[in-house]
């Protein structure tokens, strides 16, 4: 029997090519700054997005977690979308790790404008916690794989800088952002205080996520890590497996963009399916007549695992590992539910 894994981009196995690049790495001590892999992998990922350094770490978490507390200090408060990973699913770090609160807005899918964050700035006064940080996400996994243009971030980032705010981008998955929306990597780094980019999504890495910012902050970033339990050493294997997803696992992600359309075009003739969220990147959410776990089962039973978001919303997420024909199968499974 056919399998497919769309539960999450993250399930994806190192390639032949990955692996090999791995055993190949030359190693050092990281705590020591003494590995060349891991310092090429961090230069590499700053330029490519025009800003000045990096810190590699071993989850996305970490690196949100360590740019919030770079760019606030405690009682201060951060705005971000009442969807963000940020706040719902990094087990409350904000507050845990930075004393900080949150501002959750209402965002379409996710997406916030300057128009909605402006307001939500607190006046200098000593009954309100200082606003000091606005975090988006893009693409937005909640929003179904949801983008920002540049064009849209550019008065947020206007806005930020207006009222003496930091801006941070999780940016789990900016590439799949780049690709459907055309903008350069680099144009990014004059927009953001903090970029977090997950090299174990859709780059298909078995770990790490990288932190860009200037070298001040990357310094200070360094000291939080070290205190999270983030300092690795012979880093540099896993470090390898990011460089070679940035050089061949980039380009490829369009074609996971057109496996999700595909899978979405076929679900919107579904009888069993009410709406599909209309994808623009990796994932589909989709809702369902019965509840979302009958289906699940339903799906499980062909070799199809999948997730639900809500009881009657469930959502596939296409990667490296989902090739044309598991494409093809999963297709007619939905036609013969
Ligand atoms: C996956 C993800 C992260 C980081 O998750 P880790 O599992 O800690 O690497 C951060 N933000 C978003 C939007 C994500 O989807």
């Amino acid at each position: 029997m056919i399998t497919v894994d769309l539960r999450s981009d993250t399930v994806t196995k190192p390639t032949a090519g990955m692996l090999e690049a791995m055993w190949s790495a030359k190693v050092g001590d990281d705590v020591f700054g003494e590995d060349e892999t891991v310092n090429a992998l961090e230069q590499k990922a700053a330029d490519m997005f025009g800003m000045e350094a990096a810190i590699y770490c071993p989850s996305g978490t970490m690196t949100n977690q360590i740019a919030i507390k770079c760019f606030t200090q405690p009682l201060d408060e951060l705005i971000a979308d009442q969807t963000a990973h940020v706040y719902r699913y990094e087990g409350g770090g904000i507050a845990f790790n930075s004393g900080v609160s949150t501002r959750l807005l209402n965002g379409y899918r996710g997406i916030l404008t300057a128009e909605m964050i402006e307001p939500e700035i607190n006046a200098e006064n000593i009954h309100y916690p200082h606003t000091s940080l606005v975090v988006l996400e893009n693409t937005v996994n909640k929003g179904g794989g949801s983008c920002y243009t540049l064009a849209q971030i550019k008065p947020i980032a206007q806005l930020c800088h207006d009222k003496d705010l930091k801006l941070h981008l999780d940016g789990a998955r900016i590439f799949n952002a780049l690709a459907y929306t055309g903008d350069s990597a680099k144009d990014y780094g004059k927009y953001f205080d903090g970029i977090s980019v997950c090299l174990s999504k859709g780059l298909g890495a078995p770990v790490g996520s990288v932190l860009l910012a200037d070298r001040t902050t990357i310094k200070y970033a360094r000291r939080i890590r070290k205190v999270l339990g983030g300092g690795m050493r012979q880093a540099g294997f896993l470090a390898a497996a990011g460089i070679y997803a940035l050089d061949h696992h980039v380009e490829r992600l369009k074609i996971d963009h057109s496996h999700a359309r595909i899978m979405a075009e076929a679900l919107a003739q579904a009888p069993w399916v009410t709406n599909v969220v209309p994808v623009e990147t990796n994932i589909v959410l989709f809702d369902t007549t019965e509840p979302a776990d009958a289906i699940l089962a339903k799906l499980e039973e062909k070799g199809i695992k999948a997730n639900s978001t809500d009881t009657h919303r469930i959502r596939f997420v296409t990667h490296l590992d989902v090739h044309p024909e598991q494409v093809e199968y999963v297709v007619q499974t939905i036609n013969s539910l």
